[in-house]
Parts: structure tokens; sequence; C-alpha cells
């Protein structure tokens, strides 16, 4: 078997998001560019993941023809595709519907700058791409014109979120951290006082980050 490696990563990621309560059932999914560049392994469709073996991970080329694997990929595999064609500084999407970046997303709302973890992932606010039909590569290009050139994560309006990162580990603290300032900005909001980081403090936030500096 071929790309072992990558393969069990997913599954691994996989039941780690669950365990953390950021997907349910078989909801949610996972991309992993190899280091060669030449295959993505992807999250197959509707398996339940604590049955998945890394022979059932679907490998798919850069046109998303599978090369190898038992299941079906990802009927969201055109967006995972869409992204990590056009952005080779990525290796790794996670779509998850996790239950407050969808609230903000339900709320068709920005998710500001609220917490420190989520500024040292590298996260500011995140913005909301507009409604496309799941499943489609129009939803991937949507997402793509508000990730820009270096965006890691967006909302889908009226459906969830998705983290993009260099790695899947780093994907993984994003999706993490996000849905942790998700639920601080909805008690602030429900509270009555959201009151973002400001923007200064965000960029110079950033600035340290971005330099590999301990703040
Ligand atoms: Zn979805």
């Amino acid at each position: 078997m071929e790309y072992t490696e990558i393969r069990e990563k997913v599954i691994q990621y996989s039941l780690q998001l669950q365990k953390a309560g950021l997907i349910r059932g078989t909801s949610g999914n996972i991309s992993l560019r190899s280091k060669d560049g030449k295959v993505i392994a992807i999250t197959p469709t509707g398996i339940p993941y604590d049955l998945l073996t890394p022979d059932d991970i679907p490998l798919v080329d850069d046109a998303g023809i599978v090369v190898d694997g038992r299941k079906k990929p990802s009927s969201e595999l055109p967006m995972h595709l869409e992204i990590l064609r056009f952005r080779k500084d990525l290796a790794s999407v996670i779509h998850t519907h996790s239950l407050f970046c969808t609230v903000f997303a339900v709320m068709n709302r920005d998710l500001p700058a609220v917490t420190i973890p989520q500024i040292l992932c590298g996260i500011s606010s995140v913005k909301v791409v507009p409604f496309e039909f799941p499943g489609t590569q129009k939803l991937g290009q949507a997402i793509l014109s508000v990730l820009g050139e270096r965006g890691r994560a967006a909302l889908l309006q009226n459906h969830g979120v998705v983290a993009a990162a260099p790695s899947l580990e780093y994907a993984y603290t994003i999706a993490e951290y996000l849905e942790e300032a998700a639920q601080v900005a909805y008690y602030a909001y429900a509270a009555g006082a959201l009151n973002p980081i400001a923007q200064e403090a965000v960029d110079k936030m950033t600035e340290f980050v971005a330099s590999g500096k301990n703040l």
C-alpha cells in the first residue's frame, strides 16, 4: 500500500476532531497532500471514522481521479481540490460544521479576533464565504476568493468552516482554536459586549508570530 503515513494521519486526525467534538457522525472532511505533491489523501464518504483502515482512504491526483483506495472520496472533494490546486503553500484542508463557527456562519457575520490562541495560530478575523452548494467546485472557488493568497480560514455561510495550512497538524490547531474563539465571541455577543482585540495589538502579535519569536 502506498502513502501509508498520510493515510494514517487522515484517520488519526478525523478521530481527534471527533473526540474534540468538532465533527459529529460522518460529517466533516480532511485532505492531506503527499510531500512529493503527487497525490492527495482525503476522507471517504459516509464511513464512520472509527471503522476506517488506511487502505480505505482514497488517494486522488490533481484532477480528482482516484489512484488508490477502496472507498469513494468525500463529496466535498471538489472544494478540497480547488483550494489545494491553487494554493501550493497549503498541504491540508479541514472542513467541519463545528457548532459555534457554524453559528457565526448562520448569522452571516465575520468572526472577529477575540482570543490570544486564535492570533498565535496566525488567524485574526475570519470572513464569511457567500453560500454555495456543498460538494461543488463553485464552493471551492468562492472560498479561494475569500482566502486570497495568504488566508487560512473561512466561514461558509449557513454551512460551516474551513481551516487550511501547510500541515495537517497546523490545520487542526486552527480548527480547534477557531471553534474556541467562536464560542467566546458568541457568549460575549450574547452577554452584550463583544469587544474584539484592537487591530494594532493583532498586527503586533501577528508580526511576532511571523518572525518566530515568543511573545
Ligand atoms: Zn459541510
